[in-house]
């Protein structure tokens, strides 16, 4: 079955939109071995929209027209395809009904413009739209199955998800089984993950893929097979890389490292408090992300300043005097105080210099301290992060993060970023 994206829109041509759509597109057909062979993007022209949709009508098995489905003059998707058809645009019954109820729901009166997105191409079977106003439509033309989606990324998500994905399914159903497992990592970087993997496996089998993404902060390792028969051989690759990446990886599918250490935590009924100074609040904002973060979250406490250090956390003013804000002393300081005033077992500190400016020979732009165990068992250690300030403040969060998820798995071995990101004297 051969699978074709035309992606409409002035705004992708321009480059004011990025083209999230043909990514989402891929990857919620790629599970069903439907693999997008070719994809096109054109601006809203009338004749180049005519031209594309009969030609790649004429090349593919099911064409995803995306954009164009609006109320406004540049949407012409279904004035093209009506065309290309040879068949009238006619008010669709079910179309209308569908731009009743959504201007029903929102008080509106149903206006020319909106009228018009029920017109479609006569014969066109409609695809609904749970979330917005445009519906989407199929029509079959030159053998090929023609749906037309909504442009808007959160609408054309729903549809996939209620309505194409499980018509796809049905309509061409495929013997093979594809899986494709996302494994989540960090603390290692895309170089020495792919040196390694060619290291230990040089038997690697061709028929399963291994994709990378690299992202801040973490990185994602995609192992894919496209056929039933291949499925065991995933599962013993997939086995190899969890023994060889095991300390690395935060876990499979959505997971992040905020999400790893919240379920962590509640696993093992541990209570967790956190003392910012450089990432104002970033940590604690991640872990209160998580749904549940309640049950495990006692307190994050942001003191920038160092009165309120002082104040709030209880390090004494010697402490910052002789050593510093950004010092193992201090966040120790920290982490103390902030264990100590929440009743946490757990607790996080950091302080370090973001930039651009406040660094010195001594402590240059980059530098951050970092405390992290319980009140029986503190650690702290110097990291060098030389990034730009959001950059650095997301390193930061994450490797806070990182060392609270191996302090709840007692993970013994030092991870090799407490090496390698330092700065060399
Ligand atoms: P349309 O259905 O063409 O009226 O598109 C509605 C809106 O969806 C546009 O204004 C864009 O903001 C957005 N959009 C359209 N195409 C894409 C795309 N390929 N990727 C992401 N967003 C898009
Ligand atoms: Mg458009």
């Amino acid at each position: 079955m051969k699978l074709l994206l035309l992606m409409t829109g002035n705004e992708l041509m321009s480059g004011v939109t990025l083209d999230s759509n043909s990514s989402l597109i891929a990857q919620k057909l790629a599970p069903l071995d439907r693999r997008v062979a070719e994809k096109v993007t054109i601006g809203d022209d009338f004749a180049l929209l005519c031209a594309e949709l009969e030609r790649l009508a004429g090349l593919a098995d099911v064409l995803v027209v995306n954009g164009g489905l609006g109320p406004t003059s540049d949407d012409l998707t279904a004035e093209a395809l009506a065309r290309v058809a040879g068949v009238p645009l006619q008010e669709h019954p079910e179309a209308l009904a569908h731009l009743e109820a959504w201007c029903g729901r929102r008080g509106l009166a149903l206006n020319a413009a909106n009228r018009k997105q029920a017109l479609l191409p006569a014969g066109a079977a409609i695809v609904a739209n749970a979330v917005g106003s445009a519906v989407g439509f199929r029509l079959r033309h030159r053998g090929c199955e023609i749906v037309c989606t909504p442009g808007v990324p959160s609408e054309l998500r729903q549809m996939l998800d209620d309505e194409i994905v499980p018509w796809l399914a049905a309509e061409f159903p495929s013997s093979e089984r594809v899986v494709i497992t996302r494994m989540q990592l960090f603390g290692i970087g895309e170089s020495s993950l792919q040196q390694r993997i060619t290291e230990e496996f040089p038997d690697w089998p061709a028929h399963i893929e291994l994709g990378f993404r690299a992202g801040a902060p973490t990185l994602e390792l995609k192992v894919s097979s496209y056929r039933s028969a291949d499925e065991a051989d995933r599962v013993a690759c997939e086995q190899r890389l969890q023994a060889l990446f095991a300390e690395h990886i935060i876990g499979t599918g959505d997971t992040s490292l905020q999400r790893r250490v919240v379920e962590l935590s509640a696993a093992a009924g541990k209570r967790l408090a956190t003392a910012e100074s450089c990432t104002g609040g970033l940590i604690a904002a991640l872990l209160t992300e998580v749904p549940g973060a309640s049950q495990v979250f006692d307190a994050g406490f942001v003191t920038y300043s160092n009165r309120m250090k002082e104040s709030v956390l209880g390090v004494a003013a010697a402490t910052l005097a002789s050593h510093g804000a950004v010092s193992e002393a201090v966040v120790r300081a920290m982490a103390e105080g902030a264990l100590a005033r929440s009743g946490a077992d757990y607790a996080v500190a950091v302080s370090g210099v973001a930039g651009p400016d406040g660094g010195t020979p001594d402590k240059p732009v980059g530098t951050v301290w970092i405390a992290w165990g319980s009140a029986a068992r503190l650690r702290a250690r110097e990291l060098w992060f030389p990034v730009a300030r959001k950059l650095f403040q997301t390193m930061v969060a994450a490797t806070a993060l990182d060392l609270l998820r191996r302090e709840l798995l007692g993970i013994g071995t030092e991870p090799r970023y407490l090496r390698e990101r330092v700065r060399r004297r």
